[in-house]
């Protein structure tokens, strides 16, 4: 091993070290194992923590488990710890002391699992490992299995300005796109706030993806489903780099995700059903109609006054093929009912039902496809 490495490679496990001095409960004096002599291409960056170490903290003094997130129960949460099985890319996604993104980020991943199943959510993992998916597998995983939520974990990284640090959370293209991945990304931002306690805050941590590329980011893009992106921390701040390493930091990060997830489920998560047809195809003898329920995500747990419109009437707005049309609405057994214009022309077509409940929360799957058969 060449001695300057060796020399690099021990003081920065000494700065860790130190790190973790001002921490409770850290395993101490833990030092990095390098897997390579030179840190910008090792593996295992972070310091190990105990077996089921967030199993064993959960609803602890340091960690309470919120009444509230028993609203997490049955939701299904889809987590894609972002990078993986980039190790041998000298210095990439990493601090400058070697720290890798791809394993902070799973750990939180990991952890945060850990918090959600607690409290009876169902989640998945986009990887379980340090292996590589492309975007778009990253987002199908959530597609295919029907996730209410996706949230790509990451931390950010800025070149030649080592002391900015704060939190950024991220939605795809434009405000209207979709305004459930706003809801989400809301709640993250204000979880991330609570949890890291980061001095630095930028005006406006809620931000399109399209700053970054024109079309978004892939995973984002990719997903069909409620999606927001975090940027938790700049991980090219060498202390923020240091505090990353740590078991406790990764578990802080997860449970300040788990609360807003928790607050976001407390607030009602709406949906919209398609009633009839049910198959969303209308053919020669299915009436031009379409049907919808809408749920507020509130109503069933029958609290005092369910009876009670908990849906902001001037929120709902159908649109089809981006046009927006006229709907009637019922509050009683939430129906909403559209006519489809009667030279509307065969194949399929798209209607989105937006509505929020009086948390402001809005629907999360408001895009339904209709195909319209010939024969008229
Ligand atoms: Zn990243």
């Amino acid at each position: 091993m060449n001695k300057s490495i060796v020399v690099l490679f021990v003081l920065s496990a000494m700065v860790g070290s130190l790190m973790i001095g001002c921490k409770s409960s850290q395993p101490s004096e833990q030092v990095m194992t390098p897997t390579s002599t030179d840190p910008l291409l090792s593996t295992n960056t972070l310091i190990e923590a105990p077996p089921d170490f967030a199993k064993q903290r959960i609803d602890s003094e340091d960690y309470p488990v919120p009444p509230y997130a028993k609203y997490l129960q049955g939701i299904k949460i889809c987590l894609d710890p972002g990078h993986g099985g980039d190790a041998s890319q000298r210095g990439y996604k990493r601090g400058s002391n070697g720290v890798r993104e791809a394993e902070f980020n799973l750990r939180v991943a990991q952890y945060l699992r850990d918090f959600l199943e607690y409290s009876g959510a169902e989640v998945k993992l986009t990887r379980e490992e340090d292996t590589d998916l492309s975007l778009k597998d990253r987002a199908e995983v959530a597609n295919q299995w029907g996730a209410d939520l996706f949230i790509a974990c990451h931390h950010n990284a800025i070149d030649n300005k080592p002391q900015v640090n704060h939190t950024t959370v991220w939605y795809h293209n434009g405000v209207d796109e979709r305004p459930s991945d706003l809801d989400l990304a809301r709640y993250l931002c204000q979880g991330l706030f609570d949890a890291l306690a980061l001095p630095e805050v930028t005006g406006v941590p809620l931000k399109s993806d399209q700053l970054m590329y024109p079309e978004g980011f892939g995973v984002l893009r990719a997903a069909k489903v409620t999606a927001a992106l975090t940027e938790s921390s700049f991980y090219t701040n060498p202390e923020e780099e240091q505090r990353l390493r740590q078991p406790e930091y990764n578990l802080q990060e997860a449970y300040g995700i788990y609360l807003a997830l928790a607050r976001y489920a407390a607030a009602g998560l709406p949906k919209a059903k398609l009633l009839q047809p049910q198959d969303g195809i209308i053919s020669a003898n299915t009436p031009r109609t379409l049907e919808f329920e809408l749920d507020d995500g509130l109503r069933s747990r029958k609290s005092w006054g369910y009876e009670r419109s908990m849906i902001l009437s001037s929120s709902i707005q159908v649109k089809l093929d981006g046009q927006i049309v006229p709907f009637t609405f019922t509050n009683d057994g939430y129906r909403l009912t559209m006519e489809l214009p009667a030279d509307l022309i065969a194949g399929e077509h798209q209607v989105e039902v937006e509505f929020q409940n009086m948390y402001k929360n809005s629907v999360l799957n408001p895009f339904f496809t209709i195909k319209v058969e010939s024969g008229f």
